[in-house]
């Protein structure tokens, strides 16, 4: 079997498909509004299930610290743009989410990390071909199904670290976006969203999961009452 064939049968033996969820194009071109933080009452959850029958819910155990690995590239002022996005990003996921939900920690070992953060063209620490980021649209969370059916896929580390990794989910932001600090932090926080187990998007332009153009930096009451909702719900998938 040639290359080629040899990955194709790879990819169908990891999944049936990739589970891109990706922030559509529209978003990449619009201009960016001011945010609106006013407080709704009664923010009430939506649909959080992935697009899948088999496998509809999906996230981390409660309680879960979730260790995050800037791959920046090698341009240290883009490496920076996002490391300080993450950061932000996470303060805001965190400062909305109660006790017993899930928290999130940067680490510089592929080894430690559960997700990888990267730019679109910067080299990656884990091989990607065995569950390839497909970007349709700004930015995607990749991830795919073990090839076991238990948890998901352990994208294989590249470099000194021995093939091990830790590593199931992969956050691509395209590298066209590493243009200011607001839209970046933007899109990785509504790509935390997804990591948390978001598996579909809001249905309200003003929710950070809407799949448009996004007019807030932070979760909003309706994003935190679906992850709320969704962390009382039992998993089919824990990554
Ligand atoms: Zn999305």
């Amino acid at each position: 079997m040639d290359r080629r064939r040899s990955e194709a049968a790879g990819r169908r033996r990891a999944g049936v498909a990739v589970l891109g969820l990706a922030v559509v194009a529209g978003a990449c071109s619009s201009p960016v509004e001011p945010v609106d933080e006013g407080g709704s009452e009664g923010a009430i959850a939506y649909d959080f299930t992935l697009p899948r029958a088999d496998l509809p819910v999906y996230r981390w155990p409660s309680g879960s610290t979730v260790r995050l690995l800037v791959a920046g590239g090698g341009d240290a002022e883009r490496a920076r743009l996002l490391a300080d996005a993450l950061a932000g990003a996470i303060a805001e996921w965190e400062s909305a989410l109660g006790e017993g939900v899930v928290r999130f920690a940067v680490t510089d070992r592929v080894e430690a990390a559960d997700v990888v953060v990267r730019w679109s063209d910067a080299p990656a620490p884990v091989d990607l071909r065995v569950c390839e980021p497909a970007v349709r649209g700004s930015a995607a969370t990749t991830f795919c199904p073990a090839p076991d059916g238990r948890g998901l896929l352990r994208f294989p580390a590249v470099g000194g670290a021995g093939g091990e990794s830790a590593v199931r989910m992969v956050v691509t932001v395209l590298a066209s976006e590493a243009r200011g600090e607001r839209r970046v932090r933007q899109l990785i926080a509504h790509e935390l969203g997804h990591v948390l187990g978001i598996g579909r998007h809001s249905p309200d332009p003003s929710d950070l999961m809407w799949e448009g153009a996004l007019t807030r930096v932070g979760p909003s009451p309706a994003d935190l009452a679906t992850v709320q909702r969704l962390y009382e719900t039992e998993p089919d998938l824990v990554p």
